[in-house]
Parts: structure tokens; sequence; C-alpha cells
């Protein structure tokens, strides 16, 4: 049987995301990721911290990161363009999890990829610029 366009999208293998800038790292209009208390104690025991003190040094309310005026995840490194995540081992099961075995809905998107493009090319320069 012949291979569907569908049959080569992009990041229905998850190593696409080992060569990506994160994409999906970038709060958008409308999108909130879901932290939940397993997620938050995962964080705790990997800093050697309290569930207390992951939710005031990360969380923005309940159960969403914090965010840069970029949009960008608190925890997402600026200064390289992969591998990004900075509790990558601990992550939240929603970031482990996403895309959900369905093509990644960024790479798929140019529209999404070109509002997010200039943001990370931009936090980068900065980075680069401040050495870190
Ligand atoms: S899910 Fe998509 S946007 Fe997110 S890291 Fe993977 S390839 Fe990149
Ligand atoms: S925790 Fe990591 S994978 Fe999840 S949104 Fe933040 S930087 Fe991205």
């Amino acid at each position: 049987m012949p291979n569907t366009p569908a049959d080569y999208s992009l990041a229905r293998n998850k190593s696409y995301c080992n060569f990506c800038p994160g994409y999906c790292c970038y709060r958008l209009p409308g999108a909130t990721l879901l932290i939940k208390a397993e997620d938050i104690n995962r964080l705790a025991r990997y800093f050697d911290i309290s569930d207390g003190e992951v939710r005031k040094r990360f969380l923005e309310d309940k159960n969403t990161f914090k965010t840069r005026e970029d949009g960008s995840c608190i925890l997402l490194a600026n200064d390289r363009m992969c591998k990004r995540c900075t509790i990558h081992e601990a992550r939240p099961k929603k970031c482990s999890d996403f895309p959900y075995d369905n093509p990644c809905p960024y790479l798929e998107n140019p529209g999404l990829m070109d509002i997010i493009q200039p943001r990370i090319e931009q936090s980068l320069a900065e980075a680069v610029g401040k050495g870190e």
C-alpha cells in the first residue's frame, strides 16, 4: 500500500523532539499547561525541595508554570536551540506525553512556527550576548 503524507508526519516519532527548540514550550493564547500534584512532587524530589517551594519558585497559579514575557516556560533554557528543558527527566507528564502519538501540531503549522521562531532567536541572541 502506498504511503500517505500522514505516514511521514513530523514528530509522529518523538525523536524529532530531540532536535526541536521546543515550540510547544511557549504559551499561546488560550493554551494552558496543566500541572498536577504528582508533577509538583516529582519536581520537589528532583530539586530536593518541598512541594510548597516548587509552587513558589515555578508556578504562576495553582496549576501552571510561570512564563517569561515571550511566553516561554520558566524552565526552558535560552542558551541553546535543542534539549532546552532544564528539568527533562522530571518534566510534567503532559510535557512528556505531548503530542500524544499524534503529529506535532507545531511542526505541522507554519503559522505557529512563524509566531514562536522569532522569539526563540531573540532569546538565544540575548543569552549569547550576555555570555550565558
Ligand atoms: S512536541 Fe513538537 S514542538 Fe514539542 S518538542 Fe516535540 S517536535 Fe518540538
Ligand atoms: S517543563 Fe520543560 S518540557 Fe514542559 S513546558 Fe517547561 S520547558 Fe517545556
